[in-house]
């Protein structure tokens, strides 16, 4: 088992926090290399998603200066998930583990010596987990702590208050390839690879400059997103509630044949509007929800890249 650790960080518009980031990365890797932890070859690669500010060129930069820093240039802003598997995907035959972790320093780089010695232990995959959120908004912990608990009820197995931090060894890496979904959603996927996983916990501090990037509009999409791509069960849920209507359906049918047999057929308009407004709404929302999955398929079977590699710096001996 060898031991080239590369570390993949999407960056999106993160010129503010790159410096530091490197700096403390640095460190970080030249402590591993000196206490023989990882090898020498081992990588920091920045994978720039179409940012619209200087990151590209702050991660040129660092290249030139030092050969520890490397960096994958989107063609597009693809989002952090694919930005992360472009990263993933390129360094996994250069790797013997890779670490993926957020540009903003919110993830604690300590827990990274602890992710090694797990996978030194033969672990494939490392999660790092959130032992709290002290440092986060309210807002943010109630919709992340919403959005786990949804996923999980959903039938899609995540790892609690666990984003993309995590170790994975090459060997998991190849099986993560090997899932062809287009719509990728990784918190989700990663657990399903199975081989030997442990978790690491670890305290999520703040964003150390600028601001976040996931805004509410692009968390509830997000969510959608991940419950859509692991779960059928809102069909499921439709269906039950189709016939649930179905079955007060058949007790409003002889409520209304004795109205009409006892001659007090005019009665009944409030009880008509509200069925009529309430139905209609239902199957509004019922038609969305197969839409959504329709969407899903049409997306599929087109079967486009997830992103596109514009440029490739690693100086890989
Ligand atoms: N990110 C990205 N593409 C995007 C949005 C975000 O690569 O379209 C990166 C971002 O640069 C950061 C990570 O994803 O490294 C997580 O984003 P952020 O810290 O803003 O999210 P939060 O911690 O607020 O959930
Ligand atoms: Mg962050």
């Amino acid at each position: 088992m060898g031991n080239i650790l590369y570390l993949v960080i999407p960056c999106y518009n993160e010129e503010e926090v790159l410096s530091e980031t490197a700096l403390r990365l640095e460190n970080k890797i030249n402590d591993l290399i000196g206490e023989k932890k990882i090898d020498e070859k081992s990588r920091v690669i920045f994978v720039n998603d179409g940012s619209g500010d200087r990151t590209w060129d702050v991660i040129q930069a660092l290249h030139q200066k030092n050969k520890l820093f490397g960096g994958i240039n989107l063609s597009l802003n693809r989002g952090h998930q694919n930005a992360l598997l472009a990263g993933l995907m390129t360094v996994k035959e250069y790797a013997d583990m890779v670490i993926s972790m957020d540009a903003d320093l919110q993830d604690d780089i300590n827990a990274i010596d602890e992710m090694i010695d797990k996978y030194v232990q033969g672990m494939d995959i490392v999660y790092g987990v959130r032992s709290s959120r002290q440092k986060d908004t309210f807002f943010k912990k109630a919709t992340a702590e919403g959005f786990y608990k949804t996923m999980n009820m959903m039938g899609a197995n995540t790892v609690f208050n666990h984003a993309d931090y995590r170790l994975m060894s090459k060997r998991a890496l190849l099986g993560l390839s090997q899932f062809g979904e287009v719509n990728l959603f990784l918190r989700g996927i990663v657990p399903m690879i199975g081989y030997p996983t442990d978790v690491v916990y670890y305290e999520r501090g703040e964003r150390f400059a600028g601001e976040s990037k996931y805004p509410l509009g692009k968390m509830l999409s997000f969510a959608v997103e991940g419950i859509t791509s692991f779960s059928t069960k809102p069909l499921r849920m439709i269906t039950l509630l189709g016939f649930f209507i179905f079955i007060v359906s058949i007790g409003m049918l002889l409520y209304s044949l004795v109205r009409h047999f006892t001659g007090e057929t005019i009665v009944g308009w409030t009880t008509l509007m509200v069925s009529v407004w309430a139905i209609g709404g239902l199957i509004l929302l019922a038609l969305g929800v197969v839409g959504e999955y329709i969407g899903k398929i049409y997306l599929e079977s087109k079967g486009r890249p997830r992103y596109i590699i514009e440029q490739f710096l690693n100086d890989d001996n």
